[in-house]
């Protein structure tokens, strides 16, 4: 096309050369059609290159918006995609815990990046990033002796970890029953975000930074398929975008873009009962609070020696069977979010966890959450349902076509924290 409107220009700019107005006189039509062909094309041209990018990333939760960062920051020309007029998913309906200390294997790593990611931009812009570290609290000598291997384990990696007692403990986090706090592991480096704030601030953030992202929320990607050399994306709107590649962050909606391919992909959805407190700024419960089920459930506390023999004491069995670890944390207008629950169902099956809250979890999560604190938790503002993806053999699941198209999705429950460190690394490797 470009050629043929080259092409054009020159044969017109002869013609103008020759100054024979008899020609011009007798070929008026053929001149004017000429011109009418050159600024179409023109046109055409400069539309195509203004819908052609080097990466179009679906899904503007928080791994597609990270990964439109990275590939931007490294100069390339992005279209970031949302379907919802901004994000609603999982990623604004978490706790905005980022607690790498949490994660095991690589995880760890990409949550560690991620935290130095957070603070460098906090640092330029407000995206509600808080440094008021992450502690687990141990309620019984097993969960004291997963405390105490982690600690070792993070001696050895040179990452900060402080083992504090009871009496520590209450006087840090005056909210704390001493009754069930046994002993903590504390980090003073971890941070937490506002879910509800966040991406908000890095999407303003990367669109003021960065000439070369574009941002359409309200669209949503309805085919994506690779065409010659490119990939050929159209939205609702039947607008049409071309790219070399397109990385899809289209979190838990699997219904949209290559539905089969996700039928038999092996996710599976969560479903998370989340609860918040009315404000109550002057209870002392700051930073990421975790507690006796979270040592019982996260990875890197299953990657300790005696993890394997602990045993689930009859008081937590129906707890347990709801998924149930208690975890809190303090919101900037004194608001405490106090969760969470798990319930599971195939990628095939996600429309069956349906939407409303099961007051019985919710009773059992505000029984146990009052055995950890001293203030009244019966106090509760609003309650929600959160959704994720995740794989029960995979850490997050990543499917190329052609090489392409490059599908990022099923993150599990450590996207607020690894999304960043994860995303740079997953660019690198498509550039
Ligand atoms: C209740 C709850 C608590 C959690 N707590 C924590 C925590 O404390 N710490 C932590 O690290 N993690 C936590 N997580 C996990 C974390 O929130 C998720 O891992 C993360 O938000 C996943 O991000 P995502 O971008 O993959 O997905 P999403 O947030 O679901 O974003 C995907 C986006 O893609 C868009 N999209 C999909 N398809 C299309 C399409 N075809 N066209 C255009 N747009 C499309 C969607 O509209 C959506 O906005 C929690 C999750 C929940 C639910």
């Amino acid at each position: 096309m470009f050629l043929l409107s080259v092409n054009l220009r020159w044969q017109f700019n002869n013609l103008q050369a020759l100054h024979l107005s008899s020609f011009r006189e007798k070929n008026s039509c053929l001149i004017n059609s000429l011109i009418i062909s050159i600024n179409q094309l023109g046109k055409i041209t400069s539309d195509q290159m203004k819908n052609h990018f080097d990466f179009i990333i679906v899904g503007a939760g928080v791994l597609g918006t990270f990964h439109a960062y990275h590939a931007a920051k490294f100069g390339k020309k992005v279209l970031l995609v949302e379907k919802d007029q901004y994000p609603t998913q999982a990623t604004v309906r978490n706790f905005g815990q980022v607690v790498p200390s949490g994660m095991g294997g690589d995880w760890f790593h990409y949550g560690v990046k991620g935290i130095e990611q957070y603070n460098q931009i906090q640092q330029k812009f407000d995206i509600s990033i808080r440094n008021n570290g992450s502690v687990y609290i141990a309620s019984d000598p097993d969960e004291q002796q997963l405390i105490h291997e982690l600690k070792a384990v993070m001696d050895l990696r040179g990452y900060t970890a402080q083992l504090l007692t009871t009496h520590q403990c209450v006087e840090k986090w005056p909210a704390l029953k001493s009754s069930y706090c046994k002993e903590a592991l504390f980090f003073p480096q971890e941070v937490s975000a506002e879910p509800e704030k966040m991406i908000f601030r890095l999407l303003e953030y990367i669109q003021i930074n960065f000439q070369n992202l574009t941002y359409r929320p309200a669209t949503t990607i309805i085919d994506c398929v690779v065409s010659g050399n490119l990939v050929r994306v159209v939205s609702n709107q039947k607008e049409e975008f071309k790219a070399d590649k397109v990385i899809v962050c289209n979190g838990g909606e699997f219904k949209l873009l290559f539905p089969d391919l996700f039928r038999q992909s092996g996710i599976v959805t969560s479903k998370l009962q989340m609860l918040r407190s009315i404000p109550m700024p002057e209870t002392k419960l700051e930073g990421n609070v975790l507690t006796g089920l979270t040592i019982r459930r996260y990875e890197s506390f299953q990657e300790c020696p005696s993890y394997k023999n602990i045993k689930t004491p009859d008081h937590l069995a129906e707890l347990k069977k709801w998924g149930i670890h208690i975890l809190f944390k303090k919101a900037v207008d004194g608001s405490i979010i106090i969760g969470d629950s798990h319930e599971y169902a195939d990628v095939n099956h996600t429309d069956d966890l349906g939407f409303s809250q099961n007051e019985y979890i919710n009773r059992l999560m505000l029984d146990e959450a009052q055995r950890i604190v001293n203030f009244d938790v019966s106090q509760i503002a609003t309650a929600w349902s959160g959704f994720y993806p995740q794989h029960n053999e995979k850490d997050i699941v990543e499917i190329d076509i052609e090489d392409k198209i490059h599908i990022r999705t099923a993150i599990g429950g450590k996207g607020m924290t690894t999304s960043a460190g994860y995303a740079e690394v997953s660019i690198k490797k498509l550039i």
